[in-house]
């Protein structure tokens, strides 16, 4: 009985335990809008489109930990974000109904090679559009603009902006624009796949900053509001894309087609205020860069 009791009350802790680590608005809320699912479908030229017609469903690329943005409820297995919204539109123009969308989570460093070797049909996560990337993948969109800023503890007064982070650890991910900059700026680098990690070593302050996009700093500042703050100084552009195979030009073009229908009927919009928007970011639709 008394080992019963016992469990019990373990279990109870845990259960507590689990839902404060989640903080008070971590959660972010599924945006709970449907797109209209267009009827047959074709995207003439496109092999990744008539695999995945064949196939049934489509295998989006996207990330896991970045709320309100790309972010995946572990136990539920429910996606949430801006860019998780997005990748539904364009599956709804390309005759996909969101329950025909499969998401894999593909860190920063992996995408270029998940996409080439047709792990992902296209991906969805924070991408910044840039020529480099662009020998290897291609782009539609943007369809959001993003900059580089920190993240830093909220009692912290010496890190203010880019140029104040010389000899300072900086956490950032692997194979992103933003781990780049960090020694351009003199500091010291410290790599990890997600920046979910980078944000574990800010709290427990084995690192002073973390740095990346300001779409993706305000989601994480949102679930720990007490602890930490975003510094606030945009130092890049970080225009983001859909990233999809080089070669295809049909599906590229194709996307770009639904990017810029969803803009137009609200869809952008209404998704926009649902996910991204309740981190404090502002609303700004891109002009699309076609090629
Ligand atoms: N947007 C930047 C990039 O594509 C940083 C965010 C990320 O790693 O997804 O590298």
């Amino acid at each position: 009985m008394r080992t019963r009791r016992t469990a019990a009350a373990a279990l109870a802790v845990l259960a507590l335990t689990a839902v404060a680590a989640c903080g008070k608005d971590s959660k972010p809320a599924a945006a709970g809008i449907s797109y209209e699912v267009k009827k047959d479908v074709s995207v003439s030229g496109s092999k990744t489109f008539d695999a995945a017609q064949k196939r049934g469903y489509l295998v989006v690329g996207a990330k896991a930990d970045q709320p309100n943005l790309g972010f995946e409820d572990v136990a539920s297995g429910t996606r949430t974000g801006f860019d998780i919204e997005i990748a539904k539109m364009v599956a709804a123009d390309l005759g996909f109904a969101a329950d025909k969308v499969k998401f894999k989570t593909i860190p920063s460093t992996n995408r270029e090679t998940a996409i080439s070797g047709g792990e992902v049909d296209y991906y969805v996560g924070t991408y910044t559009i840039n020529d480099d990337r662009k020998k290897q993948v291609s782009f539609a969109g943007p369809y959001y603009v993003a900059g580089q800023d920190l993240l830093v503890a909220k009692d912290n007064t010496d890190i203010t902006g880019p140029e104040t982070i010389k000899g300072k650890k900086v956490c950032s991910a692997t194979g992103s624009t933003s781990i780049a900059r960090v020694k351009e700026y003199g500091g010291e680098p410290v790599a990890f796949d997600t920046y979910s990690q980078c944000v574990d070593k800010l709290l427990d302050k084995s690192v002073d900053a973390l740095t990346t996009d300001d779409a993706i700093l305000k989601g994480y500042a949102a679930q720990y509001p007490d602890k930490l703050k975003v510094v606030g100084k945009p130092f890049s552009q970080e225009p983001y894309g859909i990233g999809l195979n080089k070669d295809d030009k049909a599906l590229r073009d194709a996307i770009n087609n639904a990017i810029e229908a969803h803009e137009k009927n609200g869809d952008w919009k209404k998704a926009y205020d649902a996910t991204l928007g309740k981190s404090g970011s502002d609303a700004t639709a891109p002009q699309l860069a076609r090629y």
